[in-house]
């Protein structure tokens, strides 16, 4: 009783300091208060299996980030103002794995930040203001990124100078279709934008299309758009919040795993196993017209405390090769999603690439989206202890993003939280 009424209280004091806007999953929400790999706990001990976070790519509380971030909180956090050794360190190691053309990386804080910087960079470059997205896309909160965040909803207002991709719907087009159609679709905006006097200053692309509801597609099909991009005289921003970092198993960053080499990169979440931090890289040519206008100063950007949580991040990924546990366990996952639907024909599609799977649930007479029941399979795994999520216009999609560092016993656990949830709705 103890319990359930401090759980009430923290709800009932939650909406009286944090107000409305503080939307909490589950209709039965849950507390937790430690975290470990991919596992989480509440308070009386509950194991949750976590399969929705990328921000702790490596994992909850990864030891050696822990470690070097305790180590320099207590031996320095200041600015960039000044020399520093670790901003170097990182931004070598970190260049190292870009393609050599994005040779100047400028940090920040959020992803938002990184994407607004990144359309002011291109604008300037370009002197066109005509940003393209895709229909669903989410690419941050501030003025300037939500008006090119279509998936916040009506009551965000797209910016005048935002042309909108349809969603690359490989379940729709299928995957041999995909770029011809996008590549279409892109051209007709960018006339459209010329013909209205925007003109096109580049196209904005997480290559994974989470919001649009998860479509990796085929490695490779990305390289005609960015190509039709570069003939029409845009720059290619690769929004690498949700692909990058070993995320899809085929490569480290989004954009690698078609070939393709972007103008400039933006990147956050799981960049530094959850303190603070993103980045946008660029070509240097590219950087050198904006920086030579405009001074640009974060005050929290690039922290020596920050950095050092980046930097240890970076090594576990190579050390434990978390691109190859992402494709490993990710074709593993696939695989025993593609054996459950079998059974189960409400399961119109499973894709991914690597650890960032989608499971579409359509009714399998009508083909409509079955969004409620999707819901209500969230809801259903919660109680079953397996934190997960949904997405896509409809939120018809299951969508599992694990920590980089699950495993096969993490998998099992899953596969049956999900059939045991599935056989609770009847779908
Ligand atoms: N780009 C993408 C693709 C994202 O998914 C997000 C966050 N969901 C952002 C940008 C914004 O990042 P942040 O929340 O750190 O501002």
């Amino acid at each position: 009783l103890d319990a359930l009424d401090a759980h009430k209280r923290s709800l009932v004091e939650r909406r009286a300091a944090l107000g409305n806007g503080y939307r909490l999953f589950y209709r039965d929400p849950i507390e937790i208060v430690r975290g470990s790999g991919s596992h989480v706990f509440d308070e009386h001990g509950t194991d949750y299996l976590d399969a929705y976070n990328n921000v702790v790519s490596v994992g909850h509380c990864h030891p050696h980030v822990v470690e070097a971030v305790s180590r320099q909180a207590a031996t320095l956090n200041t600015h960039t103002r000044y020399l520093h050794e670790t901003i170097l360190d990182y931004s070598e190691a970190l260049l190292a794995k870009l393609p050599a053309q994005i040779d100047r990386i400028t940090y920040q804080c959020t992803g938002s930040e990184a994407n607004d910087l990144a359309i002011r960079i291109a604008r300037n470059y370009t002197g066109a203001r005509g940003i393209i997205v895709t229909r669903e896309a989410y690419h941050g909160n501030t003025d300037l990124v939500s008006g090119f965040s279509p998936s916040i909803g009506m009551g965000q207002e797209l910016s005048p100078s935002c042309g909108l991709l349809p969603t690359p719907d490989t379940h729709i087009h299928g995957d041999e279709a995909i770029g011809d159609f996008i590549v279409a679709r892109l051209r007709e905006r960018i006339a459209a934008m010329r013909a209205d006097g925007i003109g096109f200053a580049g196209l904005l692309v997480d290559s994974i299309f989470s919001s649009d509801g998860i479509f990796p597609g085929k490695a490779g099909w990305l390289n005609k758009v960015a190509d039709a991009v570069h003939e029409e005289g845009g720059l290619i921003i690769a929004d690498e919040v949700q692909p990058g970092f070993c995320r899809t198993g085929e490569a480290f960053w989004g954009f690698a795993r078609h070939g393709f080499v972007p103008d400039i990169v933006t990147m956050g979440k799981p960049m530094a196993n959850g303190i603070a931090c993103s980045a946008t890289a660029a070509r240097h040519e590219i950087l050198d017209v904006f920086t030579a206008k405009i001074p640009y100063f974060n005050t929290f950007a690039g922290n020596p405390v920050a950095m050092a949580a980046a930097k240890a991040t970076l090594e576990v990924m190579d050390d434990e090769d978390l691109t190859g546990n992402a494709s490993r366990i990710g074709s593993m996952f696939v695989s025993q999603l593609e054996g459950l639907a079998v059974d189960h024909p409400a399961i119109a599609d499973v894709r991914g690439a690597g650890l960032y799977i989608g499971v579409e649930f359509d009714d399998p007479a009508t083909g409509d989206p079955l969004s409620v029941e999707t819901l209500e399979l969230i809801e259903q795994m919660r109680r079953r202890h397996v934190l997960t999520s949904n997405c896509g216009s409809y939120g018809n999609i299951l969508k599992i993003r694990t920590p980089l560092v699950f495993s096969a016993a993490d998998v099992d656990r899953y596969m049956t939280a999900l059939q045991d949830s599935l056989a609770a709705i009847g779908i």
